[in-house]
């Protein structure tokens, strides 16, 4: 699913570690230099977020949301700002601008693609990886990193199926795999 998403990124304009499907296992990427902030993109109120604003999930965000965790198994991943990146030197002001463009954008294009398909994107979590001085998507998108839900019957395609016990998680993967066409 990273694939065929990273090529449609590409499409877009958006370069992306993607070098050649080798076969159904194994992937020739660009070798990157991960950036180590996890970026959030929210297009409605789910997982932490709703907890932390005490919402209801599934509301509608008057606008796109992006945010930032600072990669550390150690310290649970917290959430942070630009200041703190700056701050922290996890990534210049130029990363930054590059980096929020760049997941604004996939957002952009991922959420007309899944839209087509009669999935909701609520959320998702990307990274970007440094490649002879650019920045570059790496990593992966699928939906352990990503909340789809049918538009219809809001049903969860992705692993809050897993992580909330709530059964069928193979089949929900499989249903997001047939609507893209991959099988
Ligand atoms: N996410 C992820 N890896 C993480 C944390 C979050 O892929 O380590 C994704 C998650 O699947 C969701 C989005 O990022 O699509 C926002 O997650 P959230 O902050 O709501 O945290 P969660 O409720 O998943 O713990």
């Amino acid at each position: 699913m990273t694939n065929h998403v990273f090529r449609l990124l590409e499409a877009e304009g958006v370069p992306t570690h993607l070098v050649e499907e080798l076969n159904d296992r194994e992937t020739a990427v660009k070798k990157v230099e991960i950036v180590p902030l996890e970026v959030i993109i929210r297009n409605f109120s789910a997982g932490s977020f709703a907890k932390k604003m005490g919402m209801e999930e599934g509301i509608r965000l008057k606008c796109p949301t992006l945010e930032f965790s600072y990669k550390n198994d150690d310290l649970h991943d917290p959430f942070i700002n630009s200041y703190y990146a700056l701050a922290l030197d996890l990534a210049t002001q130029e990363e930054i601008d590059t980096i929020s463009r760049y997941a604004f954008k996939v957002n952009e294009v991922m959420r007309r693609y899944f839209a087509g398909l009669g999935i909701e994107l609520i959320d998702f979590k990307i990274e970007f990886g440094r490649y002879h001085g650019q920045i570059i998507l790496a990593d992966e998108v699928s939906p352990d990193t990503c909340r789809l839900w049918d538009k219809e019957t809001h049903e969860k395609l992705d692993k809050d199926r897993f992580r909330r016990d709530l059964g069928n998680v193979e089949d929900a993967y499989q249903e997001v795999f047939r609507r893209l066409g991959i099988q």
